[in-house]
């Protein structure tokens, strides 16, 4: 059969974050849109495997402790388990609804959905099965996905992808690495009574935060339960039949092997560009060597009507940043004139890891601080306390804040918390720093009491 041929303004290959928002975005001023997506289903990563579905994750770990702290404040409840089975089908069944959702929306904004692999045949040609598109500019929006250990057996092992596959609870986990992922999983599984063993290359977990989130979330983890192998790599894993933990993992730490049995093991050792077979190559887009796509700020590959954003471009990989530069894009290269310059800032974007006590962080670590200012230069404010939630409960798990403020003016550029709440009280105070905000400024709002954002204002 002959290949069908499409003419479009605008051609958006990847579904996910940044993708959707671009297609949609161009569609809002009149651009005739097509977005491929290769999964069957829109949303990208976030919705199906990243952060809605481990929201859910975190949310049922936060319950369960709730349940434990309910009868230290005089409820008569008891924790008698849950069923992990019971929160998986109704997570897939909510994400199938946001899928619905997501394809419905892009049809009442009249964006052409695709479903199939894009791959370039040209600058302005893209093809999808037996489709072949034409259009003057071309999104790359393709995302990331897990990588994988080339150490033996690393088969045996699961993903964050598979993690959301589990129909069952494992009884003791392996997790390997110590990024936001590695972190926010194995906290999930133990909060919800696995055995959990983290294996970190390093001292410390988070090591790419500011020290105060690595050390107190270290901390956290470690009073829930979790334990560590510090310094360590893996090595192998091997399948051991008729087992209840059925795969020994072995790994090295100082030149020694150590290993033990586990039911799953989890790799959370990073993330790599979507891209293979996507046919870069007969373009020229040029990659780093981490194979991210290099773009300018306006997410301009270089080659003409090419654009790249998102995961694969690799700048703060984070959902609400993907939308922005997508949005931004659209807005430049359909919306007139009044967007000539439009491009997203990506300095100052706050985050939140949701881990054993959830982080929040924004702007530069104190160790950049001093790269980027010199030691003399910047000042840091530090508080650490327990909030009020833990007033009746035996137990304390303690909140800790630091801003990082650059002298003598005292502008605030980095601010890291972690600790109950710290997920909500980030956006706000994320706000203010965008615009430029000091520590005068912060001490010049009233606090709330009785809160924990109020530490934020009032630390001397
Ligand atoms: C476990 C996990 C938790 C996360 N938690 C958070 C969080 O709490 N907050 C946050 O902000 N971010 C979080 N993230 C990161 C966030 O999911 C990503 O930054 C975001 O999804 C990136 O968007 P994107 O559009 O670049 O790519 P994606 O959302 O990955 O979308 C890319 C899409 O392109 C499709 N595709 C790939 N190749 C092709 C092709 N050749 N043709 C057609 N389609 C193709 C893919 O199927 C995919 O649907 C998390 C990620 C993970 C893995």
């Amino acid at each position: 059969m002959a290949p069908i041929k499409k003419v479009f303004d605008y051609i958006v290959i990847g579904g996910g974050s940044g993708g959707l928002a671009s297609a949609r975005r161009a569609a809002s001023y009149g651009a005739k849109v097509a977005l491929i997506e290769s999964s069957g289903r829109l949303g990208g990563t976030c919705v199906n495997v990243g952060c809605v579905p481990k929201k859910v994750m975190f949310n049922t770990a936060s319950i369960r402790n709730a349940i434990h702290a309910a009868k230290h404040y005089g409820f008569d409840v008891e924790y008698k388990g849950f069923s992990w089975a019971h929160v998986k089908k109704e997570r897939d069944a909510y994400i199938k609804r946001l899928n619905g959702i997501y394809e419905r929306n892009v049809e009442k904004d009249n964006v052409e959905y695709i479903q199939g692999f894009g791959k370039f045949l040209s600058p302005n040609t893209v093809e999808v099965g037996d489709n072949i598109l034409e259009a003057s500019k071309i999104l790359i929006a393709v995302g990331g996905k897990p990588t994988i250990p080339k150490i033996e057996g690393s088969e045996y092992g699961i993903t964050s992808d598979g993690f959301f596959d589990l129909e069952t609870q494992p009884k003791k986990v392996a997790v390997v690495g110590t990024g936001y992922i590695g972190v926010e999983m194995a906290s999930i599984f133990r909060e919800l009574g696995s055995e959990v063993m983290v294996l970190s290359r390093s001292e410390t977990v988070l090591r790419h935060h500011d020290t105060i989130i690595g050390t107190n979330m270290m901390d956290e983890m470690a009073r829930i339960g979790i334990t560590f192998a510090k310094n360590s790599v893996p090595f192998k894993v091997e399948k051991i039949e008729n087992s209840e933990f059925p795969y020994k993992f072995t790994w090295k730490s100082n030149d020694t092997l150590h290993s033990d049995n586990f039911d799953c093991v989890l790799w959370a050792v990073g993330r790599e560009p979507n891209i293979s077979g996507l046919g870069l190559e007969k373009i020229n887009v040029k990659l780093r060597k981490t194979n991210h796509v290099i773009a300018d700020p306006f997410q301009y590959t270089g080659v003409e009507g090419v654009f790249a954003l998102g995961d694969v471009y690799g700048l703060a990989e984070l959902t609400p940043v993907a939308i922005a530069a997508g949005r931004k894009l659209s807005d430049r290269l359909f919306g007139g004139e009044e967007f000539r310059d439009s491009k997203l800032d990506y300095e100052t974007i706050p985050t939140v890891i949701f881990g054993a006590q959830p982080a929040g962080t924004c702007g530069i670590t104190e160790a950049q601080a001093i790269k980027r200012y010199g030691k003399d230069n910047i000042k840091i404010y530090q508080t650490k306390f327990s909030n009020m939630y833990n007033a009746l409960l035996p137990y304390k798990p303690m909140t800790s804040m630091k801003l990082i403020v650059t002298l003598p003016e005292e502008k605030v550029v980095g601010l890291h918390m972690i600790g109950r709440d710290c997920d909500e009280m980030l956006q706000g105070f994320g706000v203010a720093m965008k615009m430029g905000a000091t520590k005068k400024d912060f001490d010049n709002c009233v606090a709330i009491h009785p809160t924990s954002s109020e530490e934020l204002v009032t630390m001397r």
